[in-house]
């Protein structure tokens, strides 16, 4: 058995200085009855916590490590950068070179602005769309996530296509009426939605793969139905590619499924590590925002020179070559997920797109957020403490996504499979 005694007596502080000892919800463990663990160093695809257990790492910071841990070029870079200064506050000529590089590679993106995290550039986006269109409502969908900005932690309201509520304290109902939930992957919502509310809709936004609700692609019809839908009505379609952007393909989601949204919003990836997030799209809806247009957004430390720089760096050494090879490596995985599903009777629904795979303990198939609700919990819990004993460390919840990287070898696979059997066999 491994022991995490530093782990535990640490989490006794953090939880005396921190609410539930954490700086984000989903690291605190809760959903598979364990204390958290706390990390020390991380190399390539291994990451070592601070009782000297090693893992195998599929959750590369919930996304942003596609290169793996600690990379040399990216490494090298930040300490150069860092020795320069690490903040003016004024242009910087890295801000022009991750830029030009995000314009090349994202199809709907002629103009980015630079923020510092996902949420923020879901924020800006929605407030650039409204700005642009001179509408108030929005379109989300049941169990996307597009961080914790207000009118984006609504819920349903009951029955289809109605006004949201408030998914948290603190969210005014004013707000979360303002924004519609309906379905994913489920176009006659959406149109049925349009029907009720389309002349105020400024925008619909949506993660391209979802997620957050596990890994759930879109239905074959679903983002191009989201494309038609929006250029009638004139709304603004935003792909929220937080984490499908750059991860996903060469050119993103957008790329890959052939389908592009009037804005894109980006996080994770860009930053190869450090806090980043962005958010672009048309020129005509950018230039909307200050100060060449009126829509306020800001930041003290937007377009910062490390986070620039390890972003830079990152998305400078992933050739499409190096998508192919990750590729081939989840092809690899999955398959492995289903031969120890299939040798130990055990009903499972894997979805994947790109290195983007979802695990879900279920005997049918999951597409939506009501599908994977009916997923096995319990039977989660036991199957990820069984696999952190093998030395598999998978992001604790079966409705977050597992992640690869170019760092993770073929024998980090076949241990990783191995280990997936040994657990199943102990969940029958
Ligand atoms: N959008 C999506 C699709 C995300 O997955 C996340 C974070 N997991 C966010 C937005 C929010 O990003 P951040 O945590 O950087 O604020």
């Amino acid at each position: 058995m491994k022991r995490f005694d530093k782990s535990i007596e640490e989490f006794k502080t953090a939880e005396q200085v921190m609410p539930g000892g954490v700086n984000s919800p989903v690291r605190a463990f809760n959903s598979v009855n364990m204390d958290p663990i706390f990390m020390e160093k991380g190399e390539g695809s291994k990451i070592t916590d601070i009782d000297g257990n090693e893992y195998i790492d599929y959750v590369l910071s919930w996304g942003p490590l596609i290169l793996g841990h600690a990379n040399k070029q990216v490494v090298d870079s930040l300490q150069e950068t860092a020795a320069r200064g690490t903040s003016f506050g004024t242009p910087t000529i890295m801000e022009n070179k991750l830029a030009e590089l995000v314009i090349e590679r994202v199809p709907s993106i002629e103009m980015v602005r630079m923020v510092n995290s996902g949420t923020e550039a879901t924020m800006s986006a929605l407030r650039a769309a409204r700005g642009y269109t001179g509408k108030n409502k929005i379109l989300k969908f049941t169990g996307n996530y597009h961080g914790h900005g207000d009118s984006l932690l609504i819920k349903a309201g009951s029955g289809v296509a109605t006004l949201g509520l408030p998914d948290s304290p603190g969210v005014p109902a004013s707000v979360a009426e303002n924004t519609i939930t309906v379905p994913y992957n489920d176009l006659d919502s959406v149109r049925h939605a349009f029907e009720q509310y389309g002349d105020d809709l400024a925008a619909v936004i949506v993660e391209p793969v979802s997620g957050n609700m596990g890994v759930v692609p879109p239905s074959n019809e679903f983002l191009q139905g989201l494309r038609d839908v929006t250029n009638d009505y004139g709304s603004v379609l935003i792909f929220d590619e937080v984490m499908t952007g750059f991860r996903v393909g060469y050119n993103s989601a957008q790329g890959h499924f052939g389908v592009t949204p009037d804005m894109t919003c980006l996080g994770k990836v860009i930053g190869g590590g450090l806090p980043v997030g962005a958010y672009g799209g048309k020129r005509e809806i950018m230039e909307t925002v200050a100060p060449t247009g009126d829509v306020y957004q800001a930041g003290t430390l937007s377009g910062n020179p490390l986070a620039m720089t390890a972003g830079y760096e990152t998305l400078r050494q992933m050739t499409k070559e190096s998508y192919d090879a990750i590729e081939k490596k989840v092809d690899r995985l999955v398959e492995g997920f289903r031969e120890a599903a299939e040798e130990n009777d055990i009903p499972l629904a894997i979805n994947r797109a790109g290195s983007m795979v979802g695990v879900f303990f279920n005997d049918s198939a999951v597409t939506d957020f009501e599908t994977a609700g009916n997923s096995d919990t319990d039977r989660f819990a036991s199957y990820y403490r069984g696999m952190i004993e093998e030395g598999i460390f998978l992001p604790p919840s079966q409705f977050e996504g597992l992640f690869l990287s170019v760092a993770h070898t073929d024998e980090d696979i076949e241990k990783t499979i191995a280990a997936v059997k040994n657990v199943f066999k102990t969940l029958k």
